[in-house]
């Protein structure tokens, strides 16, 4: 059964096709500059890449087009063989906490949410939209990255701000990363060989959170109401003094918007190195003797090291830390500062296998008291897997 998975930017339009339950790869891409000039796509099918320039005004064309490829590739004869199409969408808020094929009433509730998520939720509605034009009899399913962390405790979730900005605003933790922190825990439970464990799973990529996951279930995540909480990103601060915000307005005579682009866009690795959001850029200014840049990769590992700590001590221990995403999955000079700076845990790093990337490795010795994991995510086998058991 032929299922895709899609994942709708403001301007983008990434997608893969699996064969279900067998989860193979059949096709897979994405569309570019939807909407804006220079507008193009790529598709990767038999271990080729193909580059195609071509009008993109929206996200419907850009189904229209992706419809055309699958049967002119010849992976699919008609379009009633596309089964399912799961939707990644941002924000679930607190009315999802679980995959649910989408209907009026779930489109509504995802545009009600895009004040957490501005620049998301209205995307993902407008590739949702795109799919049920041109994919009429497809279900169509919206899978959330806050879900996952639905099932953490109000002591975990609530801010400690007046009671009333909870039950009229709606603040509170909501987390991100979900689908990608659920992916690599089911997997490293698979590793284990067991679903009784306590996990702390780390997705570092240019966004970033740290998870506690025990028994399969998260109990707690780094990322906030919005995804600039936590961790330090590539250009996003994480964690900071609240009141930093109506002190910088007054002082540098900035308006809310200007500091919020300040605290997503020029902050992080960027803020601090001056030099890039990169962590590759960062690790060269550092080769290259650059303070700054040194500087920030300290601040970025301390706050890395920090949530581990925390996680472990939330919940007695740790039976697997999990690296994740770009620069968990690929740095191996983040991942040894953040291991050595666990030896106080008793985390001993294995430098051979911390020396590959991109591949599921176990990155400590076996005398390690808590074995570091890299697991490559993949949000897209996820989606895939829950549209499916709808159709199933
Ligand atoms: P993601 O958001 O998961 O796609 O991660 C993107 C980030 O991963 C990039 O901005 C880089 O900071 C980081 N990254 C990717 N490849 C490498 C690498 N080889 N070494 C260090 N960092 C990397």
């Amino acid at each position: 059964m032929k299922v895709l998975s899609v994942n709708a930017g403001s301007s983008s339009l990434k997608f893969q096709m699996y064969e279900m339950p067998e989860e193979k790869v059949l096709i897979s891409g994405v569309f570019e500059r939807i909407g804006i000039d220079a507008p193009f796509y790529t598709i990767k099918i038999n271990g080729e890449k193909i580059r195609k320039e071509v009008e993109l005004p929206n996200h419907k064309v850009a189904f229209e087009i992706l419809v055309k490829e699958l049967m002119d590739y010849k992976v699919v004869e008609s379009l009633d063989e596309i089964k399912g199409i799961g939707h990644r969408v941002v924000q679930g808020g607190d009315y999802f906490n679980k995959t649910v094929v989408i209907d009026d009433e779930v489109i509504a509730k995802i545009d009600e949410l895009s004040t957490l998520a501005p620049l998301h939720n209205p995307a993902a509605i407008t590739g949702i939209k795109a799919a049920q034009a041109v994919v009429p009899n497809a279900v169509q399913t919206a899978v959330f990255d806050t879900a996952f962390h639905q099932t953490m405790d109000e002591v975990n979730y609530m801010y400690a701000v007046p009671y009333s900005w909870y039950t009229d605003y709606k603040m509170r933790r909501y987390g991100a990363h979900g689908t990608s922190h659920k992916y690599v825990a089911l997997r490293m439970n698979e590793i284990l060989g067991r679903m009784n464990t306590k996990l702390i799973t780390c997705h570092i990529g240019n966004g970033g959170s740290v998870s506690a996951v025990v028994d399969g279930k998260c109990v707690n995540t780094s990322m906030g109401l919005t995804p600039n909480a936590g961790l330090i990103m590539g250009s996003r601060c994480g964690d900071i003094d609240a009141t930093i915000i109506p002190y910088i307005m007054k002082k540098a005579n900035l308006t809310a918007e200007e500091v919020d682009t300040a605290l997503n866009k020029q902050s992080g690795l960027l803020g601090i190195s001056g030099v890039s959001s990169d962590s590759r850029d960062v690790e060269d200014g550092i080769n290259s003797g650059n303070e700054r840049c040194l500087l920030a990769q300290k601040m970025y590992v301390r706050r890395v090291i920090d949530y581990i700590a925390k996680y472990y001590v939330e919940m007695g221990g740790a039976d697997a830390i999990v690296f994740t995403a770009g620069v968990g999955e690929n740095s191996k000079a983040t991942r040894r500062e953040i291991m050595d700076g666990l030896s106080v845990l008793g985390v001993v790093v294995d430098e051979e296998n911390n020396n590959t990337r991109g591949e599921e490795i176990m990155v400590t010795t076996k005398e390690s008291k808590i074995p570091c994991y890299v697991i490559p995510t993949d949000e897209e086998v996820m989606i895939a897997r829950d549209t499916y058991a709808f159709i199933k």
